[in-house]
């Protein structure tokens, strides 16, 4: 289950999830590494043929970056971190 809020900050509004680079990503042959390595349920396989798709954006763990280290073709990247906590703290009314 994921957080509800991040810093006071619902976590719906809070743009942070893997983003996929199809021209890298060939499924693992199969065997997607970095859906295995998430414990949240954010990755699905999907459609024929299969793809790759971020299905809960929101249950990825803010900051989190690990399931990058799972992906042998490095087709996973990340949102900017600080351009993400400027957005927070706006909405916090920092
Ligand atoms: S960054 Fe962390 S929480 Fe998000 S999908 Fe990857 S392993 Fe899961
Ligand atoms: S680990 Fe990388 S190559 Fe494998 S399914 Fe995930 S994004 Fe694609």
């Amino acid at each position: 289950m994921s957080e509800e809020t991040y810093m006071g900050v619902p976590r719906k509004k809070i743009p942070w999830s893997p983003i996929i680079d199809y021209e890298k990503c060939d499924l693992c042959d199969g065997d997607p590494q970095c859906l295995k390595f998430c414990p949240h349920q954010v990755y699905a396989v999907t459609g024929q043929p299969k793809k790759l798709e971020i299905e809960n954006p929101n249950n990825c763990v803010v900051f989190c970056r690990s399931c990058r280290k799972a992906c042998a073709p490095n087709a996973l990247s990340f949102p900017e971190k600080k351009e993400v906590l400027a957005l927070i703290k706006k909405l916090r009314g920092y």
